[in-house]
Formats: C-alpha cells, structure tokens, sequence
C-alpha cells in the first residue's frame, strides 16, 4: 500500500468538505490574557481571544502561578513515575481531597485529563459491572462514547435531554439487569443544561447509577464552584460526577469525585488510571490552588455571568442571531459552512478577534456557529470591539438577523 497516498487522499477530502482543521499558533502573554500574539507567516498579530475555556482566566491568575513556582522549585518538574510506582506526591494527595470536599463526597480521583477521566472510568464500569447496561444522552462528549466502547457492554442512546425517551428505555431494559446513565450538565455546543433532578428520579425509579459530566460548569456554578449540581443542591444524589482541570480551573488534568468504594475500584482496576505517569506536582499544586481560591471567592462567576449578559444583550441589539440558553456558552449561528470559516477568517486576520468557527461533525450541518465563550476578563471595549465586527460582517455577508 502506498500509506503516503493514503494519508493524502484522506486529507484532501476533509479539505474539500471545508472540515479540514487549522490551528491559530497562540501565545498567551502572563497578565494581559484574553490578549495573545499570533504567530502567522507575515509576523506576529495581537489578538484577543474570544474562544477560550479557560472560562475564568484561571490560567493567568497570580495565586495559581504562584503555587505553581513554588512547587517546581520545592520537588522539580515531574512526578517521577505512575501514581502507583513513586508518582503519587504530596499534592496529588490534597488535591483529591479537595475534590472530594467541592462536590461533597467521600473521595476523588485525578487522572491526566477530563478525557481520561471519563473513558477510563466509564470503561472500567462497563467491563467489570457483570450485565450493565449504560444509558447515555444522544450528544454526551466523544471522550464517554469512546469509553462506553471501549467497555464493550451493553449500551442505550437516549435523545439529548428527553425524559419521556430515558424512561421508555429504561422501562424497556431486563429490570434485573445493572444500570449507570451518564449524561453531562451543560452541554458545551448549545449551551444547554439537563435536567438532573429529573433523571435521578428515574434513576431511582431504576435502580440506576448515575454519572454526570460536569466539565463545563465546575468553578462556574454553584456557591463554592461545585457546579449545576452544587446550584441545585443536587450533588449527594449522584453516584459519579466527573470533571476537568484543565478548563474553568485553569491547568490541566480530570477527576471523578463518589464513594470510597468506587474511587478505589477504578484507582485498583483501570488501565487508563495505573499504567500512565502521574500529572506533575506542579499542575496539581496550580490545581489545588484555583480551586481553593474559587470556592471562597463569588466574584469570578458574578462578573463571568455580567459580561455575559452583556455580550447577549449588545447582540440582540444588533440583531446577531445566538442561541438563547441559561449558560455562560454564546453559539452564533452562521448556519453555513463556508460562511462560517470565513467570517472566523476575517475577524482573525483584519479585526484581531480569535474565534474559531464550529463546524461539522462537531455540530450538523446548517447549524455552523461561532462559539463565544465571554471571560471576566473581557472588557466593555472588547465586548463592543466583537459586535461591531460582527455586525459589519454580517452585512457584507447578507446573513439573517433578528428583529431587536
Ligand atoms: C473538554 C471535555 C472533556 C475532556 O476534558 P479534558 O480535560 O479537556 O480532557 C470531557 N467532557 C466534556 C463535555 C468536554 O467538553
């Protein structure tokens, strides 16, 4: 076979669907984020960021830097080894407690990424639960699918969000038979957020577990950060919430946070757990450090939801279509393809705005959007900066709008 050729061929197709993916080359400057410089053939560009998931700027905050330096210079750069074989440091230690202490459980578990996280433990469920059967919503992220798969038991796609469907085929499965339905709180494409009371009232119904992604509301929601689930006073009637630390917190790495038992089941039983070498103490300190900050401090989640009504609302008034959801998430609907690179194209290469189009296979087609994810550190220049660029495109591009 001629593998050149092949990897070729494969490529040329994505370009010819307009899905072939481009990687703007950032560097993010210490204290001045969401400003970046872009690197690009002709020399560097500044830009400012409007498509980060470092929701609250944590990245760049001085405690957390902080905490950062003095862990490097307190026991170096890397841990050494698998958690089991010498990598298990001080901070991992603390950081799982403090884990387990924002989503009120008894134990946490850190693992390299949300990813992970997620694959690995649903994966170690499916294989090791004799029978289960795993419940999933129609939009969960790639990283549970890929998990759900790689257990290779028996599973069922319910329709994103639809209580009538879950209960329908949970109703429908051998009443005997073990039960965990994973689902994510926001869903990070629309924006939109489940119902979780609803489906641990089915869940009890069942005798199901559950097991909820808490990805994009953790550090956001809730009066320590704890997520939707801590807003809701929902938290202890989850088997499993799972979450990242490489997102709203800042660094990197994920975790799943429940019972002793279970922590200690998938620490004992999962390959993608034991044989990987553990995150540097370095990130589990910045980890440890954003997390503590973010439990005692409101204000990075009182001005994340200002600036994002305020980016909605100077929207609205120029008639930009976004979707209406109660989240911090703001998809602009473009609805096209090729409109939608190229409006991501010319906001980055003549107005300075870094927002990367979303497109097929991420979310179907005509729904192509731009997603804008509003940080408390956008400021009211850089808010009407974005809407007035967009407003011109859209005229030039004789894109729809919304009466006001
Ligand atoms: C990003 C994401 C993950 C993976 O988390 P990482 O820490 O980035 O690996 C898991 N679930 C959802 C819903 C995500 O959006």
């Amino acid at each position: 076979m001629d593998f050149e050729a092949f990897f070729k061929s494969e490529l040329d197709g994505l370009h010819g669907e307009g899905r072939y993916r481009v990687f703007a080359d950032l560097e993010r400057h210490r204290g001045n984020f969401p400003r970046a410089t872009r690197h690009t053939p002709d020399g560097p560009k500044e830009v400012t960021v409007w498509c980060s998931n470092d929701y609250l700027g944590m990245g760049q905050h001085p405690a957390v830097i902080e905490a950062m330096k003095e862990a490097i210079d307190h026991c170096g750069a890397g841990a050494g080894g698998t958690r089991n074989i010498s990598g298990t440091t001080h901070y991992h230690v603390v950081l799982e407690q403090e884990l387990a202490d924002l989503h009120g459980k008894e134990a946490a578990l850190i693992f390299n990424s949300g990813y992970m996280s997620n694959w690995a433990t649903l994966g170690t469920l499916g294989q090791k639960i004799p029978g289960l059967i795993i419940f999933s919503d129609a939009l969960n992220h790639a990283s549970m699918i890929e998990g759900i798969r790689y257990a290779k038991c028996e599973r069922v796609i319910w329709k994103h969000n639809d209580l009538n469907d879950l209960e329908a085929k949970l109703a429908a499965a051998d009443p005997n038979a073990p039960k965990l339905i994973a689902f994510e709180s926001i869903y990070s494409m629309d924006g939109d957020i489940s119902p979780i009371k609803e489906i641990c009232d089915l869940a009890d119904k069942y005798g199901a577990m559950t097991y909820l992604d808490e990805v994009h509301a953790v550090g956001m929601y809730g009066p320590r950060g704890g997520g939707i689930a801590e807003r809701e006073g929902l938290m202890d009637r989850l088997t499993i919430i799972e979450g990242t630390l490489g997102k709203s917190f800042g660094v990197m790495g994920g975790y799943i946070a429940a019972s002793t038992a279970l922590c200690d089941f998938i620490r004992s039983f999962a390959s993608g757990f034991i044989f990987t070498t553990a995150l540097p103490p370095t990130l589990a300190a910045g980890a440890i450090a954003s997390i503590r900050h973010l439990k005692a401090s409101p204000f990075e989640r009182a001005r994340h939801q200002d600036r994002v009504r305020k980016l909605r609302t100077m929207l609205d008034q120029k008639g930009i279509p976004h979707m209406h959801n109660p989240s911090h998430i703001v998809p602009v609907m473009v609805g096209d393809a090729a409109k939608c690179k190229w409006i991501s194209d010319i906001l980055l290469d003549t107005c300075g705005v870094y927002v990367q189009p979303i497109n097929y296979p991420t979310v179907p087609r005509k729904t192509e959007r731009l997603r804008i994810t509003p940080t408390p550190l956008h400021s009211d220049a850089d808010i009407e900066h974005l809407v007035g660029s967009l407003h011109q495109l859209w005229s030039r591009c004789a894109l729809a709008r919304h009466v006001a």
